[in-house]
């Protein structure tokens, strides 16, 4: 069953590289004019400013930090890459800790050419090397499956079952999952393992946008909720009935959104949130 319409924005988080051409000062002050509740941080958005100053400004704005985007690129071809990636996810944790934001989301990464059984062992093995920093800072870490079209070098994790099951391997409250319809709106098992994850109490993140047809270019042409032919609030619906009440986070990568007037378009992702969400 389709969820109802939102009817406010108090559950609407918006990514910060979905307005990438603002700074991160900038975009704090246009969400919160917006009526946008929560704020996901990448952290090029962070690049030259200290963590827990940026966090402060976003909480004294009234904003939710939901997230910080993004940890993972766990598998390497060889241990020096490896014990590097470990590296960069352990100060993610960090910077996740200073800014405030209580995840951190992965992207968990693949090597062409590396058989994928490879590198979801890799993955397996970086989370495992990093849970004792999330304990001790006491940060969550989210397993994002990535669509299929990415699996060559972006993420060995393509399915919410993938994921699903190397978190039951983990075995840790803190390792979960975010479901992002991008990524996982064509597969036939999304609303069982969605219901798998929610069982096991994690499901920590929701991630929205559309997919276009065509689309130009695989990375950065997703589209407005609304534009594409993802069923975004039957997927909504699942997700509420297996009992998430988190935010509803909008993360848009487009060349085309980027190029026009930001505030334009962030009144064009209002209106679609709560049209199409
Ligand atoms: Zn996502």
């Amino acid at each position: 069953m389709a969820a109802s319409p939102l009817l406010d924005t108090s559950r609407l988080c918006v990514h910060t590289i979905t307005t990438q051409p603002w700074p991160v000062e900038e975009a704090i002050e246009r969400y919160v004019q917006a009526g946008v509740a929560g704020m996901t941080v990448w952290r090029q958005a962070l690049t030259g400013r200290d963590p827990a100053r940026v966090g402060e400004q976003i909480r004294a704005a009234g904003l939710s930090i939901v997230s910080l985007c993004r940890g993972g690129f766990f598998p390497a071809p060889d241990p020096a890459g490896r014990q590097a990636a470990i590296a960069d996810n352990r100060r993610a944790i960090e910077e996740a800790a200073a800014l405030g934001a209580p995840l951190v989301v992965l992207v968990c990464g693949a090597v062409p050419g590396q058989p994928l059984e490879e590198s979801r062992r890799q993955i397996k093995e970086g989370i495992m090397a990093v849970l004792p920093d999330a304990e001790r800072y006491g940060v969550r870490l989210a397993v994002e499956p990535l669509h299929p079209m990415y699996a060559d070098s972006r993420s060995a994790i393509n399915t919410l079952a993938q994921a699903n099951d190397i978190c039951a391997e983990l075995a840790s409250p803190l390792v979960g999952v975010a479901v992002d319809v991008y990524h996982l709106w064509w597969d036939p098992h999304l609303e069982a393992e969605i219901r798998r994850c929610a069982q096991a109490r994690r499901l920590f993140a929701f991630h929205v946008s559309d997919w276009k047809t065509p689309t130009e270019d695989l990375l950065n042409d997703r589209g407005l909720m609304g534009e594409g032919c993802i069923p975004i609030r039957q997927i909504r619906g699942w997700v509420e009935e297996a009992g998430f009440s988190g935010f509803n986070e909008v993360e848009i990568f487009s060349n085309k959104y980027w190029a026009m007037d930001q505030q334009e378009f962030l009144q064009a992702i209002k209106t679609a949130y709560l049209r199409h969400v």
